[in-house]
């Protein structure tokens, strides 16, 4: 059986650059983000789900989700968007599941930006905290989608803080420095991780 390795952390931690280590040392990543976003498109298995939630008028004449519709509901409706997170949250762990499954590794990275708030921890063999203050995070995140700082503080308020995520995970890394020493540090952690849990 494949033993799972959550990795979580707040936006603009380094999430994706540690997974992006493990994917080099051949352990395969399933990223929650990714499958959320394929969930809204005509080839998940909750689209028809998420059509009938929302009628017709959600849908572009070329049978895709008109996002902009969508995305206007659940921000004028509360009950909307806990209705299409009822539909997506289940839908992305049971694919996750199911890409596991379908891996055939020992190991397998979870990449979940809110691993310990939807509980999905719970499937985890150990999980790993990416650490780093609040201001070098919104800096780079600002840097890397070219986001507004107020937009990026409002998504920041509505996750954990590091001083929870730290409280929860089996190990934490922090990612202050260079790219390079954070790589560095990353490389280690593996193989500590490797040795527990292979
Ligand atoms: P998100 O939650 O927004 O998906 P994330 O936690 O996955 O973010 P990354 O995408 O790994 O974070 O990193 C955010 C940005 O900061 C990227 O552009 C990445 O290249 C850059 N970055 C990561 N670590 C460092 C570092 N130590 N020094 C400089 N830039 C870094």
């Amino acid at each position: 059986m494949t033993r799972i390795i959550g990795i979580t952390g707040g936006i603009g931690s380094g999430k994706s650059t540690l997974a992006q280590c493990f994917s080099e040392h051949l352990i395969p990543v399933i990223d929650a983000d990714e499958i959320a976003r394929f969930a809204l498109t005509p080839e998940s298995g909750c689209f028809s789900e998420i059509v009938d939630l929302f009628g017709g008028e959600a849908l572009k004449p070329d049978g895709t989700l008109d996002r902009a519709y969508i995305a206007a509901k659940v921000f004028a409706d509360k009950s909307a968007l806990s209705a299409l997170n009822g539909i997506v949250h289940p839908y992305v762990i049971r694919e996750m599941i199911a890409r596991t499954g379908a891996c055939g590794s020992p190991l397998a990275v979870w990449d979940v930006p809110l691993l310990f708030e939807s509980g999905v921890d719970a499937f985890c063999a150990c999980t790993v905290a990416v650490l780093c203050d609040e201001e070098i995070r919104i800096a780079r995140t600002m840097r890397r989608d070219g986001a507004d700082e107020e937009q990026v503080r409002a998504r920041i308020r509505a996750q954990i803080s590091d001083e929870k995520r730290a409280e929860l995970a089996t190990y934490t890394i922090r990612n202050e420095g260079t790219l390079e020493a954070f790589i560095e540090e990353a490389n280690a952690l593996i193989g500590q991780i490797r040795e527990e849990l292979e």
